[in-house]
């Protein structure tokens, strides 16, 4: 348990989603990780995978949380693979690095053919029934 949800620290929108007290889209959970779908996608089936423990960055969390979520990243991965072949996989660490939630995540953001991946100007909010029909698919082991 870290700061965050020990109730040291600020709330974390991450922490809740991982106690399941604030609503999400989950499409994978295990006993240390969790993967659900980002609710401003960049692109369809954009995923954000998290340790279940409490840490800033990476570098926050025991290895062994690291391992975890990387061994989730690759099962999170292939299942992206099954929306489009291509895919970013990104990791924000620090506010000039553009992270805005303090808990350490992995974006799989799976791309289309867009001209420009890194110029996305608008992210239209996940629509619940395509969000229903994602978790249905990159829900299935
Ligand atoms: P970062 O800039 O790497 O910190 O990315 C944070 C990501 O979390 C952004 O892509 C947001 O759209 C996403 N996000 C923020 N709040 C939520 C939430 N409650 N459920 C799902 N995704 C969220
Ligand atoms: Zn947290």
């Amino acid at each position: 348990m870290g700061t965050a949800e020990a109730g040291k620290g600020p709330r974390c929108v991450f922490c809740d989603i991982v106690a399941h007290r604030a609503p999400s889209h989950i499409v994978y959970e295990d006993e240390s990780t969790l993967a659900f779908l980002d609710i401003f996608p960049f692109t369809r089936g954009h995923l954000l995978v998290v340790p279940k423990r409490h840490g800033a960055r990476l570098t926050d969390i025991p290895w062994e949380d690291q391992m975890a979520l990387i061994r989730t990243l690759d099962e999170l991965c292939r299942r992206a693979e099954r929306l489009a072949p291509d895919y970013n996989l990104a990791l924000n660490a620090g506010a000039n690095a553009g992270q805005v939630v303090f808990h350490v995540h992995f974006h799989i953001i799976p791309r289309y053919g867009e001209a420009n991946p890194f110029r996305t100007t608008s992210r239209p909010p996940l629509a619940d029934s395509d969000a229903k029909a994602l978790v249905a698919e990159l829900s299935k082991p």
